[in-house]
């Protein structure tokens, strides 16, 4: 489905991704962890095309989308993206933060996404908010509308940067539980986190980046319970 290949970005002479090769099937959730300025951002923004690449592919069921001259809306509206910041407009209720991009970019009417919409406010839990303003809405609140926002779209891929960096505590759980569910309905999605409990509960595969480099992946159970590189090790000691 998500296929990353050799994939390579730089700012100046600084080498950020250094040849990242990423595979995620159909269906899959992939954790990124690694420690700060590892690269797990810049992966999740190449993928999204919000930065060019230098080399190697992004290929989306088979098709390279990093070549240029493609339209990068057309991407983004199959692959959606959600910050550790939840950049809702702050002068539009949730409803219409959720419709905007989908009015937009799909010409779809607000009586046609209504429906749709409402039933995906009622399911995330966000049924009485819907006419709230952000600012009327707790953090885990905002970032589920967010997320919401991003699956109206009807992406194919979803990608979560640090998703729960910015909430208290308490709410973390709330957000978290619906990425479980999303996993359950078989969305597709890369996450970087750090978040280790929620990789090792939900994760198909995680994978631990080093320098712009994935040093090593597998399966939650071994990668946190026998990983193999020293790196991975002295990072999981200090992590967990
Ligand atoms: P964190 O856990 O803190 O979010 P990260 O793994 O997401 O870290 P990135 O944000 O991908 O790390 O950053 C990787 C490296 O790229 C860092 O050294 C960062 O300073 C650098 N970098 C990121 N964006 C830019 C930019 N626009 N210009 C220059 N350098 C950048
Ligand atoms: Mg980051």
């Amino acid at each position: 489905k998500l296929n990353l290949q050799n994939v390579v970005k730089r700012f100046g002479d600084r080498t950020v991704c250094d040849g990242i090769d990423l595979t995620v099937d159909e269906g899959q959730m992939v954790c990124l962890i690694g420690a700060s300025g590892a690269g797990k951002s810049t992966v999740l923004r190449c993928i999204n095309l919000l930065e060019p690449i230098e080399d190697g592919e992004i290929l989306l069921d088979g098709v390279d989308i990093s070549v240029p001259g493609l339209d990068p809306q057309s991407v983004r509206a199959r692959i959606g993206i959600v910050f550790q910041s939840f950049n809702l407009f702050p002068h539009m209720t949730a409803l219409d933060n959720v419709m905007l991009a989908p009015r937009r970019v799909r010409g779809r009417t607000r009586a046609e996404l209504l429906p749709q919409i409402e039933e995906m406010f009622e399911r995330f839990g966000l049924a009485d908010r819907m006419h709230n303003y952000p600012d009327q809405l707790s953090g885990g609140q905002q970032q589920r509308v967010a997320i919401v926002r991003a699956l109206a779209m009807q992406p194919e891929v979803m990608l979560f940067d640090e998703i729960t960096s910015a909430l208290d505590p308490q709410l973390v759980g709330e957000v978290l539980d619906v990425l479980l569910m999303l996993k359950q309905q078989g969305m597709t999605m890369v996450m970087a986190t750090h978040e280790m409990g929620f990789a090792r509960q939900a994760a198909d595969k995680v994978c631990f980046l080093q320098n712009g480099r994935i040093v090593e992946e597998g399966p939650p159970e071994q990668l946190f319970d026998h990983p193999q590189q020293d790196a991975t090790r002295q990072f999981l000691a200090r992590a967990l």
